[in-house]
């Protein structure tokens, strides 16, 4: 993922978990706080695919 774009929670609560390019399923998002954020704001990490038959599911 290269969306380096940090959300609020507002915006963090709305976001849309990214299709995996591989299979179609959604994709697990990991959030990560940004440092120094006021109001606190995260940006999103890939954590792998949400499929257990796909090859960039991670567990
Ligand atoms: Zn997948």
């Amino acid at each position: 993922m290269t969306d380096f774009r940090s959300y609020t929670a507002e915006e963090r609560a709305s976001f849309v978990a990214p299709a995996c390019e591989m299979c179609g399923q959604h994709r697990h998002v990991r959030w990560v706080a940004v440092d120094g954020g006021d109001p606190p704001r995260w940006t999103p990490r890939d954590a792998g695919c949400s499929n257990e038959a796909c090859t960039g599911y991670r567990s």
